[in-house]
């Protein structure tokens, strides 16, 4: 099972709460953890897992062929994210606009475009204390996390349960690191703004027709806004996790949860069993 774990904004509490999900399931299912927040992985800081293997990733990025352009602006035309423009008698690309899609040299009439690599970021990968561990880290001042992100899942095995830690927001790399997931945690906090990022989470979600539930951080402050929306949604609040500055400090220290306060262990377990009998029930109704 694919669990992914986003918010609609960062600092609400996504780390914390991968990270103690995949170490409270360490003795009992094969658990891998993928951090997908490529921008600023961070799930190792808590894991201090060993790696043992990285690859670069790379995408194809067009090449000009100068000598038989005809600077007749086709290339421009096509590329929907504007890594191409032409202007009079000179071709220029932005490289870090392009997400290798490869349109352009294949509707080029003259054949004047050419592909080479360009390295975006790097895959690593390793383990800590009986759990699997995979990160992207894409590589400062490049622009293009999608790349990123889909290598992190393709050197992920589907066995087991698979733990997304996805990049905060509701932007691409958000749909790219949650789709194919079998379930969606959406952590949120007890404000205004909580809510509102988390309205927005939702709306992503149901985009992407990928069942949700709620865990609520830092509760104990703020109003029932989020309770309320949830209920009027029909989106199951799973896991509450109070303002605490026991926890707080645990996080600042770069110590999860579950390993500071080992009690939090059989919370997760349970939001584990929670989300797998939810995933069952849709699946049966499917069938249906
Ligand atoms: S489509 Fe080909 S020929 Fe036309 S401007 Fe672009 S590179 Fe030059
Ligand atoms: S490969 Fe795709 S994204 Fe990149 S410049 Fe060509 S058309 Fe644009």
């Amino acid at each position: 099972m694919i669990i992914s774990v986003a918010s609609g904004k960062g600092g609400t509490g996504k780390t914390l709460v991968a990270t103690s999900l995949a170490l409270s399931l360490k003795h009992s299912h094969g658990v891998v953890l993928l951090d997908c927040d490529v921008e600023e992985p961070n799930d190792h800081v808590f894991l201090q897992p060993e790696i043992t293997g990285s690859k670069a990733v790379s995408i194809l990025v067009p090449k000009i062929g100068e000598d038989k352009c005809t600077y007749c602006g086709r290339c421009a035309e096509v590329c929907t994210y504007h890594a191409i423009a032409v202007l009079g008698n000179n071709v220029m690309t932005f490289p870090q606009l392009c997400h290798g899609c490869g349109a352009c040299s294949y509707l080029c009439p003259e054949k004047a475009i050419s592909e080479e690599s360009r390295e975006t970021g790097v895959v690593e990968w390793g383990h800590s204390d009986g759990v699997g561990f995979i990160h992207g880290k894409l590589t400062v001042g490049e622009a293009m996390a999608p790349p990123v992100i889909r290598k992190v899942k393709e050197y992920a095995s589907n066995d087991g349960t698979v733990i997304i830690d996805v990049p905060p927001g509701t932007s691409c790399p958000v749909v790219e690191a949650i789709k194919g997931s079998d379930f969606c945690l959406l952590v949120t906090e007890p404000t205004p703004f909580g809510l509102n990022d988390l309205c927005l989470a939702v709306e992503t979600v149901r985009e992407l027709n990928i069942p949700c539930g709620v865990v609520l951080n830092r509760a104990g402050v703020g109003d029932a806004g989020v309770q309320e929306y949830c209920r009027k949604q029909k989106i199951p609040i799973l896991l509450t996790i109070p303002l605490d500055t026991e926890i707080a400090r645990l996080y600042s220290r770069g110590i999860p949860l579950v390993e500071g306060l080992p009690e939090w262990g059989e919370s997760f377990r349970q939001l584990l069993k929670r989300v797998t009998e939810l995933v069952d029930e849709r699946n049966r109704d499917t069938e249906w």
